[in-house]
C-alpha cells in the first residue's frame, strides 16, 4: 500500500490535509497537517522512518506527537522523531510512564490546538486502561488508536467488556458524518468475523463486498464513516434486539451481549 492523501474543508474551503502512512505489518500513522499555520500533528509513531519521509516529502515539519496509548506499535517513532523535530509530545494521563519522551499528558474533555484546528480529547478505556482518542470535529475526523476499528474494535487487553463497551458509545455519539481513522488495516478478518454473527445485515454484506475489493487492490478500507460502522459493526450492535436475539441473549444486558460478541471474535 502506498501513502494516501485526504483534503479536508471547512465551510467549503481547503482547511487541512490528512495523510494515512502505511507502517509495520497492518498499521497506518497519520499526519494532521493546518493548511492556515503550517502546523503538523502526527497521531501515534509506529514507525519514525515512515512518518518522516512523507514529512520531508511535503516539506511539512512536525510540532506535535498525540499518542493514543502506549503499545509500542504507537509510540515505537516517539523518541526518534522529537529528536529530529524538537516537537512536543502529548499523550494519555494514566499511560505517560509508559510512553516513551511524554512531554505533557491529556484527558477527557481536554483541547489540543493545531492551529486553527482542533482536537477534543474522549477517553476510552479498554484496549489500555488509559487509551484516548483525538477528535478533530472541524474537519469530521476521529483519530481512535486501537479502540474502534471497520467492522471491529480493539483487543481487551487492560479492560472489562463493560468499560469498552461504555467507550464504544460515547465514540457513537459523534456525528455520523465523522470519518473514523483506526490504526490498523483490519478490515478483511472484521468483516468475516462480522457476517458470522450479522450475516442477514444487507448493509454489512455490501461493506464486506466493498472491503474485498479495495484489499484485492491492496487499497485501504480506511476511513470508514462512523454512520456506516453504526449500521455493520456488530460492536456498535450489541444493544440492538436483532443482534442479542441471535445469540439468544434477548435479556441480557447489552454489555454482556458486547462481551459475547468480543469473546467471540478472539476465539473466530
Ligand atoms: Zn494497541
Ligand atoms: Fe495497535
Amino acid at each position: 500500500m502506498s501513502l494516501y492523501l485526504h483534503s479536508r474543508t471547512v465551510s467549503g474551503k481547503p482547511a487541512a490535509i490528512i495523510a494515512q502512512i502505511p507502517c509495520l505489518q497492518d498499521n497506518y500513522g497519520f499526519l494532521v497537517h493546518d493548511l492556515a499555520s503550517s502546523k503538523t500533528a502526527a497521531v501515534d509513531t509506529p514507525d519514525a522512518e515512515a512518518i518522516n519521509k512523507v514529512l520531508v516529502e511535503q516539506n511539512w515539519s512536525l510540532d506535535i506527537i498525540l499518542n493514543t496509548h502506549w503499545h509500542g506499535d504507537h509510540t515505537g517513532g516517539n523518541k526518534a522523531l522529537k529528536a529530529q523535530w524538537g516537537c512536543r509530545i502529548i499523550a494519555p494521563g494514566g499511560e505517560h510512564s509508559k510512553i516513551p519522551a511524554c512531554d505533557q499528558t491529556i484527558g477527557e474533555g481536554e483541547t489540543v490546538q493545531l492551529g486553527n484546528l482542533q482536537a477534543q480529547v474522549i477517553e476510552t478505556p479498554g484496549h489500555t486502561a488509559g487509551h484516548i482518542i483525538y477528535y478533530f470535529a472541524d474537519i469530521a475526523a476521529a483519530f481512535v488508536g486501537d479502540t474502534l476499528f471497520s467492522l471491529g474494535c480493539g483487543r481487551l487487553f487492560e479492560g472489562s467488556a463493560e468499560q469498552m463497551w461504555r467507550s464504544l458509545k460515547k465514540l457513537r455519539a459523534l456525528p455520523d458524518d465523522t470519518d473514523i481513522f483506526c490504526a490498523h488495516e483490519y478490515s478483511k478478518a472484521n468483516a468475516d468475523y462480522a457476517l458470522s454473527v450479522d450475516p442477514e445485515n444487507e448493509a454489512l454484506v455490501e461493506r464486506a463486498r466493498q472491503i474485498t475489493d479495495l484489499r484485492a487492490k491492496d487499497k485501504p478500507t480506511i476511513p470508514s464513516a462512523l454512520g456506516l460502522e453504526k449500521k455493520t459493526n456488530p460492536f456498535l450492535r450489541a444493544d440492538n434486539d436483532d443482534m442479542a436475539a441471535r445469540l439468544g441473549m434477548e435479556d441480557a444486558p447489552a454489555a454482556q451481549v458486547f462481551a459475547r460478541l468480543r469473546q467471540g471474535k478472539d476465539n473466530f
